[in-house]
C-alpha cells in the first residue's frame, strides 16, 4: 500500500534548514567539534527551587489523574497575580486565562479556534514559523507582513492594503521579537489595537521573550492598552523566562471569548498539563524572580561578546535590548544560506539563515547565544579568523 500523507503536510515548503543539517553532519564526520548557535534553547538550568517543587508535587497521587482542561484554578490565579504585578493588568482567572502545554501548542491551536478556510491571517515575515503553519493547517491564507530594517523590524500596519486588512481575521505580533531581537514601546500596541479594532481583526501577541531583556528595558504587554481586551489575546511561556523549554508549560490570556474558543479547541485535542508541572509553574510565577535577573546578566555578557566580535568581523547588527538572538546583516556577495554554509564549513559554527523565517528574512542571519560562555568564546575565536 502506498502511504500518502495529507496535502496539508505535503504542501508545506521544504525544510529550509535541511541543507544546513546535512552539511553539519558532513563537517562532524570529519571530526570537527561543531558549535551550534542555531537554536534558541536556554543552556542555563531551571532554577533549583522550581525543580524541588516538581519533586514534591510528583509524590502526590492527586496529581496522577487527568488535569482540568483550562489548568488548575491555582495556576490560573498565579498567572493573574503575575500579570497584575508585572504589567498592572488585572485578569479574571476564571475566564481570561488558559494553561498551555507550551505556547507553541497554543499558537497552533489558536488558528483552529478562530480561522475559517480562506480567512486571511497577517503573519510577520521574518517570523516564528508556527503562525504561518497554524494558519495553513486551519485552511487559512497567510499574508506576509514584512519586518524590515528601515522600520526597526516593526510592521507598517497602515501599509497593508485596505482590501487585505478588511478581509483579515487575525494578526500575529511578537515582541520582543524572534528572530530579529527587535523591541517595542507601549505606543506600538496602542496603534496595533486601534488598527485591529478598526478592521475587526483579532490581535494575537506572542510575548515569549518578555522577561529576557537588558539595559533596564522592560517589555510591555499588549493588554496594557485600552480596548485590547475587546480584540486581543497574549501568549506566554515559562520556557524562556525560567529556562523550562523541556517542561512544556505556557499560558494564554486576554479576551474571554477568544480564550474560551481556544479552550474549546483544546478540549478536543489534548487533556491539559500534568498537574505536578503546573504546581512547579505556580512556584516559578510566585517567586521573587531574582534568578531571572541572574540569567539575564549572563545573557547580557554573552550578547556584548557576540555583538563586539561580529562588528569586528565587519557584520552589521543592532545590540538587542531583549531575546537571546543577534540578527546580523549578510555582507555583499553572500546569501543568508551561503554565509551560514561558510560559517559551518570554515569555522564549524552553526548559525541560522534568515530565509528560514520567511522571504523577508533573506539578507540576515540569526546568532543564538544560549550556549555556555566558554563555548561561545571558542565559537567567536573561530569566527574571528574568517575572511568575509
Ligand atoms: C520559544 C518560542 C515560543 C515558546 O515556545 P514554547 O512552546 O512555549 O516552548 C513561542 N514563540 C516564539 C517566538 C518562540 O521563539
Amino acid at each position: 500500500m502506498q502511504i500518502l500523507p495529507a496535502s496539508r503536510i505535503r504542501n508545506l515548503a521544504p525544510y529550509l534548514f535541511a541543507d544546513i543539517d546535512r552539511i553539519k553532519r558532513e563537517v562532524e564526520a570529519k571530526g570537527v567539534d561543531v558549535i551550534s548557535m542555531g537554536i534558541g534553547d536556554p543552556d542555563l538550568p531551571t532554577p533549583g527551587f522550581i525543580v524541588e517543587s516538581l519533586k514534591q508535587a510528583a509524590d502526590n497521587p492527586k496529581n496522577y489523574r487527568y488535569p482540568d482542561y483550562q489548568g488548575l484554578a491555582r495556576f490560573r490565579a498565579a498567572v493573574a497575580g503575575w500579570y497584575r504585578r508585572r504589567f498592572g493588568v488585572s485578569l479574571d482567572s476564571e475566564t481570561e486565562v488558559c494553561a498551555l502545554i507550551g505556547s507553541k501548542e497554543g499558537i497552533a491551536n489558536f488558528a483552529l479556534a478562530v480561522v475559517d478556510p480562506d480567512d486571511i491571517v497577517l503573519v510577520p515575515d521574518p517570523g516564528y514559523p508556527v503562525y504561518r503553519t497554524g494558519c495553513l493547517f486551519a485552511g487559512g491564507r497567510p499574508y506576509a507582513v514584512p519586518l524590515t530594517k528601515a522600520t526597526g523590524f516593526r510592521p507598517e500596519l497602515e501599509a497593508i492594503p485596505q482590501k487585505v486588512a478588511r478581509r483579515a481575521k487575525l494578526l500575529w505580533l511578537n515582541y520582543p521579537n524572534n528572530p530579529t531581537g527587535a523591541t517595542v514601546e507601549p505606543a506600538f500596541f496602542v496603534q496595533a489595537v486601534r488598527f485591529c479594532l478598526k478592521n475587526e481583526i483579532i490581535l494575537a501577541h506572542d510575548a515569549a521573550y518578555s522577561e529576557i531583556s537588558y539595559d533596564g528595558y522592560r517589555a510591555p504587554s499588549a493588554l496594557e492598552v485600552e480596548g485590547a481586551r475587546d480584540c486581543a489575546v497574549e501568549f506566554h511561556s515559562l520556557s524562556k523566562t525560567f529556562s523550562m523549554t523541556g517542561w512544556r508549560l505556557g499560558f494564554a490570556v486576554g479576551n474571554a471569548q477568544l480564550i474560551g474558543a481556544l479552550g474549546k479547541t483544546k478540549t478536543n485535542v489534548d487533556s491539559g498539563v500534568f498537574q505536578a508541572i503546573q504546581e512547579a509553574g505556580i512556584t516559578a510565577l510566585e517567586s521573587n524572580e531574582s534568578g531571572l535577573y541572574e540569567s539575564c546578566a549572563v545573557y547580557q555578557e554573552r550578547r556584548d561578546l557576540l555583538v563586539g566580535a561580529l562588528r569586528g568581523l565587519g557584520l552589521d547588527c543592532e545590540t538587542p535590548r531583549a531575546t537571546f538572538y543577534v540578527w546580523a546583516e549578510v555582507p555583499k556577495g553572500y546569501t543568508s544560506v551561503s554565509l551560514a554554509v561558510k560559517f559551518l564549513n570554515e569555522a564549524g559554527v552553526v548559525i541560522t539563515p534568515g530565509s528560514g523565517y520567511g522571504k523577508f528574512g533573506e539578507g540576515f542571519v540569526r546568532f543564538s547565544f544560549t550556549l555556555a560562555t566558554p563555548r561561545l568564546r571558542e565559537a567567536l575565536r573561530r569566527v574571528q579568523a574568517l575572511r568575509l
